[in-house]
Parts: C-alpha cells; sequence; structure tokens
C-alpha cells in the first residue's frame, strides 16, 4: 500500500478517457489499495484512478470517510443507467481541484452495475450522497471534471486557483 500523488488541473491526464479492465486481480487489488491509501491522505471520500494516473476504470470511495469508521467500497468497470428525471443541485468539491467547491445539479437517483473487490458481479440503486459521488467519479472516467459541468469563467477560475495554491506548495517546499 502506498499514497500516491494525485494529478491536479490543469494536468492533461485528467481529459483521458479510461479504459475498462480485464478483471480483478491482485495487481489491480494492489492499485485499489493504494487509490485508498491516496484518498483517505488526502481527506477525500472519492478517488477514481486516472487521478493518479492510470487510466482505468476503477472507483474507491468512502463515504463514512471523517466520521470515525472506515467503510471503503470499490467499483470496477461501472455502468450507469436509470438516472431519475428528479435533479438536486450538491455542492462538490475535487481531490484534482483542491479548495474549489461549486453546485452541480445531477440525477439523485441511478442504477450502478460493477464488480467489486473480489471480482463479483454487483447491481444497486446509488441515492443522495452515493448518487452525487459516483456520478462524479464516473466523469473523471470519460475525462470529465465537475468544474465542466460550470460556466466557462467558474472553470478558469478554478483552474487559477488550483494553480496558485500548487505553486504555493512547491515554494513551501523548498
Ligand atoms: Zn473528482
Amino acid at each position: 500500500m502506498a499514497v500516491r500523488e494525485i494529478l491536479t488541473v490543469p494536468n492533461p491526464t485528467l481529459k483521458k478517457v479510461s479504459k475498462p479492465v480485464a478483471g480483478v486481480d491482485e495487481e489491480l487489488r494492489s492499485l485499489m489499495d493504494d487509490m485508498l491509501d491516496s484518498m483517505y491522505a488526502a481527506d477525500g471520500i472519492g478517488l477514481a484512478a486516472i487521478q493518479i494516473g492510470e487510466p482505468k476504470r476503477v472507483i474507491v470511495m468512502d463515504l463514512e470517510w471523517g466520521k470515525g469508521e472506515r467503510n471503503p467500497r470499490y467499483f470496477v468497470n461501472p455502468v450507469l443507467s436509470d438516472p431519475s428525471d428528479d435533479t438536486l443541485p450538491h455542492e462538490e468539491g475535487c481531490l484534482s481541484i483542491p479548495t474549489y467547491f461549486d453546485e452541480v445539479e445531477r440525477p439523485d437517483r441511478i442504477k450502478i452495475d460493477y464488480l467489486d473487490y473480489d471480482g463479483k458481479q454487483q447491481s444497486e440503486i446509488a441515492e443522495g450522497m452515493f448518487a452525487v459521488c459516483i456520478q462524479h467519479e464516473m466523469d473523471h472516467l470519460e475525462g470529465v471534471l465537475f468544474i465542466d459541468h460550470l460556466s466557462r469563467l467558474k472553470r478558469q477560475r478554478a483552474v487559477q486557483k488550483v494553480k496558485k495554491l500548487v505553486k504555493q506548495r512547491e515554494l513551501d517546499d523548498e
């Protein structure tokens, strides 16, 4: 297990479309362990493999993180379907866009099919925070960030903010 660097905007890798994996093996589980470690270390609740530079259709999540107990979840080759007509705005953030938060409107219920950590096929209905998070992470697999749902002005503002932050962190490290 290892904490890996999380890529931030405007890194072009974040725009890549991720590819399905052949199945769940030891190597993939090791990647998922690294993803989870990296996510926890950055105080996040969700992370897609592309955010640590791996263009694979893999997502980790822990919606309980910060509330004490750990409850990690793994989604391999996830597929979304049957989004609800009802949509809800929700404030989102992203480990690849640190310190920037804004509202995105998405369906508040959606079906998800995926392979779990053991490679077993699973199917469930995501609602509330789970629905928000899984749609946000699914976007990453298509090279889409939550700021891509916002106006161009807001998007530019977010990227500038992150660039400044990254520069400051580099200076602090010297
Ligand atoms: Zn994100």
